[in-house]
């Protein structure tokens, strides 16, 4: 069906993917990369602002594996949560879905919870960046990664004596994190002034540059046969015994050749159907009868012209909850955590608030304008560990609740999505990631 002509004829796809934020282009990649017919469909323009995988500060590497239900957040933190000014808010809903979410996030706030929940993610990331670091080398989307080390920077001597005794569990783990005595800063960070009380460091720090690597890393998929889809959303399924027969499209922004622009519908059959939509991936599962347990978190980023007295490397304002990421003749500030609802607005007095703790901690910061704000929304599950495997229908797959480190995180999810559809043994254990372990409608 189209309102103006008919639709080009296509052949469908081995597999479709729902959604072009980095969790749909890695299922792509892996699964083009086994040797299926990959067709991916997303709503927007691959990288552009809708996606959470467009404008964040792109940590790679081993750091930040730690989920956000953290031992203790439930006890002190939880009237804090409720006030708009808290790094992490929560704004009071009564709707049951948001309220189901809490109480597994509640209980996932204890130190087994979040050990288990680190094992797992430390995992996932260090497979991750093995695959980056491969990707990488393609001359066209070399220049989006770099790899310079990490700063953890500390305000406080509770912040920093805490920190410092997790040191050693850390390298435990496999992290190379180290304390980094006095004056040693100053040789990472020479042109950079700080107002801190100490610092940790990890050389395997790393980042990428978005939305250039989302735009890049599209280009190198069209070129290895993948077709994707812009400005194209599913609108819905439909199921029979054996599963999803056809997905319905439909593909807006077209231009006429009045320079209108027009909608045209479709439907889609493919062999199978990995759901990775990002935040929005629960209204889209429900269409296909599956109960996701996944909540938007909102965060913000905001970017200002690199300061003279600018960092050379990603540093983590840890007490602020804030990152900052040096991008050229950018610097981009990204953090907060706001769960309000599926809403991307941006409010001028976040935005002053996260310039104003940049300030705090790098002084020569203090006051800088804002060229570009921007807000995304994480997909998050209440354990901080992504869902990725087989659901029900027994041909949907979903690759979702990358959470607060999704770019970290996908890499190594597509793989393992690519492995469990080809039947084959998984790089990492995929029992911790299973899609049904908050709800009984899917396995
Ligand atoms: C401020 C901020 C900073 C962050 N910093 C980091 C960081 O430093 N490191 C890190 O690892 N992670 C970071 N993250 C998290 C990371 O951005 C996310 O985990 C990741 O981008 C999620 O990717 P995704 O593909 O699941 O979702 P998305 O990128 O949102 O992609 C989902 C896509 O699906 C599309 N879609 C939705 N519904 C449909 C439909 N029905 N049909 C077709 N298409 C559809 C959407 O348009 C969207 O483009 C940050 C997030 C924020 C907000």
């Amino acid at each position: 069906m189209t309102s103006e002509g008919a639709a080009p004829v296509r052949t469908d796809p081995d597999v479709v993917v729902v959604g072009g934020g980095v969790a749909g282009l890695f299922c792509a990649y892996h699964l083009r990369r086994a040797g299926a017919s990959v067709t991916v469909l997303e709503r927007g323009a691959l990288g552009g602002p809708q996606s959470c995988s467009s404008g964040n500060t792109g940590f790679v590497g081993t750091h930040g594996a730690a989920p956000l239900a953290e031992p203790g957040l439930r006890a002190f933190r939880a009237l804090g949560m409720l006030s708009a000014d808290a790094p992490f808010y929560v704004k009071p809903r009564a709707d049951r879905e948001s309220l189901r979410w809490l109480g597994h996030f509640a209980r996932a706030c204890t130190a087994t919870a979040a050990a288990a929940g680190f094992r797992t993610l430390i995992e996932l990331k260090r497979r991750s960046l093995d695959l980056l670091l491969e990707l990488c080398e393609i001359p066209s989307i070399a220049a989006t990664f770099e790899s310079p080390g990490i700063v953890l920077a500390f305000k406080t001597a509770e912040g920093f004596a805490e920190a410092s005794r997790a040191v050693s569990r850390t390298v435990a783990n496999g992290v190379p994190l180290r304390v980094l005595r006095p004056g040693e800063l100053d040789e990472l960070e020479p042109k950079t002034r700080f107002d801190i009380y100490g610092a940790l460091y990890n050389p395997e720090g790393a980042y990428l540059r978005v939305p250039e690597f989302v735009v890049a890393f599209g280009r190198v998929l069209r070129e290895m046969g993948v077709e994707i889809r812009e400005h194209t959303e599913v609108t819905g399924f439909e199921i029979s015994a054996r599963g999803v027969e056809r997905l319905h499209i439909e593909h807006g922004a077209l231009p006429t050749e009045r320079g209108a622009l027009r909608t045209e519908h479709g439907t889609m059959r493919p062999g199978d159907v990995v759901l990775a939509a990002g935040a929005w991936s629960t209204e889209c599962a429900r269409l296909v009868g599956i109960d996701l347990t996944l909540q938007p978190i909102k965060g913000y980023s905001v970017t200002v012209d690199m300061p003279p007295g600018g960092p050379s490397r990603p540093v983590l304002l840890s007490e602020g909850r804030m990152a900052m990421v040096p991008l050229g003749d950018r610097l981009r500030l990204g953090g907060r955590l706001e769960l309000t609802g599926m809403s991307t607005a941006i409010s001028a007095r976040r935005v002053r608030g996260m310039l104003c703790t940049a300030g705090e901690y790098l002084p020569d910061l203090a006051g800088l304008p804002t060229r570009e704000a921007w807000s995304g929304l994480r997909p998050c599950t209440p354990d901080g560990v992504p869902l990725i495997g087989r659901a029900s229908p027994r041909n949907v797959l979903v690759a979702v609740g990358y959470g607060h480190i999704g770019m970290g995180l996908a890499p190594a999810g597509g793989e393992l999505i690519s492995r469990i559809l080809a039947g084959e043994r998984p790089a990492i254990d995929p029992l911790p990631l299973r899609p049904g372990r908050f709800t009984s409608t899917i396995s």
